[in-house]
């Protein structure tokens, strides 16, 4: 595998709109404090969440796309959206036609093209005509994107989040692994691949159990 380190990473897409606490699922209000992202750029606005009809058209907006995609879960981590795993880069709306830009987080992972099958599954449900998926390799994913949501939510499901690295492979390589069971940081690793290529096995002293790490990238 090749690790490729920028010293200043691209910032995570969708960092502005984790900076608020979230409920499982919940989006920012409306009066959330504003991003510092330009407008569409993963900011998700309830009030412009749902498409609306004019004129008996259907009229679709970025913000409807962004929050259903929010609801397209990572088919290897099911707890996890693309939106919180960071690999939906932007969404272009042109009339009923949604073009979907996507990063995926390893350039072999095999489920590319499952996400890219459910993105236009949720997305013709949501009303699109016609959905474009398109990867784009540079900048490589990073799992510093994995969004703060996401990194809960990793945890909760028993997969250790990676620690968040900026390009620092000190940190990438040596920050401590903790449990996501006990949080105890008396681990030993096993395996440097887990059940799929972004995962590795660890080994908690404390509960005597193994566990996977989400590895850092
Ligand atoms: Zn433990």
């Amino acid at each position: 595998m090749v690790v490729k380190l920028s010293p200043s990473p691209p910032a995570p897409p969708h960092s502005g709109a984790q900076a608020v606490p979230q409920g499982e699922g919940n989006f920012p209000e409306p009066n959330a404090p504003t991003s510092p992202l330009p407008a569409g750029e993963g900011r998700v606005d309830m009030a412009a969440a749902n498409p609306t009809w004019s004129e008996g058209r259907l009229t679709l907006t970025s913000d409807a796309v962004w929050a259903a995609l929010h609801e397209v879960m990572d088919p290897e981590i099911p707890v996890l959206s693309l939106v919180d795993l960071g690999v939906v880069r932007e969404v272009t709306v042109s009339g009923d036609v949604v073009t979907v830009t996507m990063t995926p987080t390893f350039s072999g992972c095999p489920a590319l093209v499952e996400m890219q099958r459910l993105i236009e599954v949720r997305l013709l449900a949501l009303g699109a005509a016609s959905v474009a998926v398109n990867t784009v390799l540079a900048p490589a994913w990073s799992s510093d994107w994995i969004s703060d949501e996401g990194r809960r939510k990793l945890k909760a499901f028993g997969l250790a989040p990676p620690p968040v690295h900026g390009g620092d492979v000190q940190i990438m390589l040596f920050d401590v692994v903790r449990c996501p069971r006990c949080n105890s940081d008396d681990v030993l690793v096993r395996n440097t691949f887990g059940s799929t290529l972004c995962r590795a096995i660890y080994y908690c002293n404390r509960c005597q159990d193994a566990f996977e790490q989400f590895k850092p990238l």
